[in-house]
């Protein structure tokens, strides 16, 4: 018979479990018939101990296997799926949704809403009018047939092993063991059925992993799950020492969004980042001869309306007011508006991603805990980036909220997140490189 106490006891002294006890383990704590103590034990066993790569693709597919798994083989092709770590400002899938689907790659998504100092795509999506995030699978699998993309919102019965282990986590302090973040990730990509999943594992002051040499190893430790599960995963390591985008808040972004999808901000590290995400995305769906050519193909679809007309396509089929491509105005408007200005003169040296993040929070669009309500129309533009040149008195970044009550303590706390020195920042890194099977491959 199996017992926790000793599957406790051989983790507690380094040694491996079997995919029986990792299962054992999944399916009695989801059924609340193991104790939070002796789960809590195993987090502690497992952040000092770690577990191999077997383990921890063996735990992962318990934690899938915890709830529904969605079925997509009804749709034809390859269906891709990308998920971010996390970050300030990072519009992508909206932008990529679609222009994915506009280049014939099925996009089935699932997304979460934001929280602490990061947003989520489906409060994003939100902010457009009439857009629902709750579809059934049926629904779901039908508008991925019907029009190339779907994204809802991950509901409770995907992966529930994970909403409950994540809140033990989160008080017994095992949130930062990289098999354990690992394997709450995949879980839910895997069950929400992919064929192909694409990580964008975020690195730098606005990110979960602060060092290249962590984003790798959780990035390695994800694709490692990805091909022992027989999901080909692959990771884009990219930077978050600065907001991806200028746009941090809800309906805020979406109109950046769009932007992008009409063709605009080229130059911009929302645009590169979106550009070498699509690019993996159509060549893992061999849907490209190389990426190169995703490129190319991705660039056109920008410039010449089509991802712009799948957007529309794709927000309407989920009951959003698709005028909103065409006329920002229909979007959530935030009554009070303040711009911070900088009190010095000199180049931007850094920024305090997080920081920044919860500027917006502060003004209303994030949640401080889960269920919050939150303003969609509440946030700020960054009217800077690193490597600026500025003088005093010039914009930091505009502000935007229902009231002017947060707009003073905002003020101060984006101004000191922003450090100004007298000469110009070294170059920063935006794409550092990829992780496949065959390990990380730096770009320079
Ligand atoms: N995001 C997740 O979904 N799980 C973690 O453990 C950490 C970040
Ligand atoms: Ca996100």
């Amino acid at each position: 018979m199996i017992r926790m106490v000793d599957i406790v006891q051989k983790k507690r002294d380094g040694k491996p479990l079997s995919a029986v006890e990792w299962r054992y383990v999944i399916q009695e704590y989801t059924a609340d018939r193991l104790p939070d103590y002796q789960m809590a034990a195993l987090l502690m066993a497992i952040y000092f101990q770690e577990i191999n790569g077997t383990e921890t693709a063996d735990l992962t597919w318990a934690m899938a296997e915890s709830g529904r798994m969605l079925n997509l083989n009804e749709i034809p092709g390859i269906k891709v799926d990308k998920h971010s770590t996390g970050g300030v400002a990072d519009t992508t899938t909206l932008i990529l949704a679609p222009l994915v689907a506009a280049a014939g790659v099925p996009v089935a998504k699932m997304s979460g809403r934001g929280l602490g100092f990061t947003g989520g795509t489906v409060d994003k999506l939100e902010s457009i009018p009439g857009f629902r995030t709750v579809l059934t699978e049926a629904e779901f699998v039908h508008q991925v047939k019907t029009y190339g993309v779907a994204v809802m919102g991950q509901t409770p019965d995907i992966a529930p092993a994970d909403g409950k282990i994540y809140a033990l986590r989160d008080v017994t302090a095992t949130v930062e063991s990289v098999p354990l973040i690992a394997s709450s990730i995949m879980s839910k990509k895997i069950a929400a059925g992919a064929d192909r999943i694409l990580l964008d594992v975020k690195v730098g002051s606005g990110a979960f992993m602060q060092t290249l040499d962590d984003a790798v190893r959780l990035a390695s430790e994800m694709v490692r799950i990805g091909a022992l599960v027989g999901r080909e995963t692959k990771a884009v390591i990219t930077s978050m020492d600065q907001p991806l985008g200028m746009a941090v808040g809800n309906s805020l972004e979406v109109v950046e969004a769009i932007e992008v999808l009409r063709g605009q901000h080229t130059d911009s590290a929302l645009y590169q980042v979106c550009l070498t995400l699509g690019a993996y995305l159509l060549t893992m769906a061999n849907a490209v001869a190389d990426e190169t050519q995703a490129r190319q193909r991705l660039a056109e679809l920008l410039a010449n309306g089509q991802a712009l007309r799948k957007f529309t396509e794709f927000v309407a089929a989920q009951g959003g007011d698709c005028r909103i491509a065409h006329d920002f105005s229909l979007l959530p408007q935030a009554g009070e508006r303040a711009m911070v200005n900088s009190a010095q003169t000199g180049y931007i040296q850094a920024i305090s991603t997080a920081d920044i993040g919860h500027c917006a929070t502060l003004l209303g669009a994030g949640r401080q805990y889960k269920g919050q309500e939150i303003d969609l129309a509440a946030g700020l533009l960054m009217r800077c980036r690193i490597g600026d040149k500025i003088a005093a008195g010039q914009p930091l970044a505009e502000l935007f909220a229902a009231t002017s009550g947060a707009f003073a303590e905002v003020t101060s706390r984006l101004s000191a997140a922003i450090r100004i020195g007298p000469e110009p920042p070294p170059p920063g890194v935006l794409v550092y490189g990829f992780v496949d099977e065959t390990g990380y491959h730096p770009y320079s």
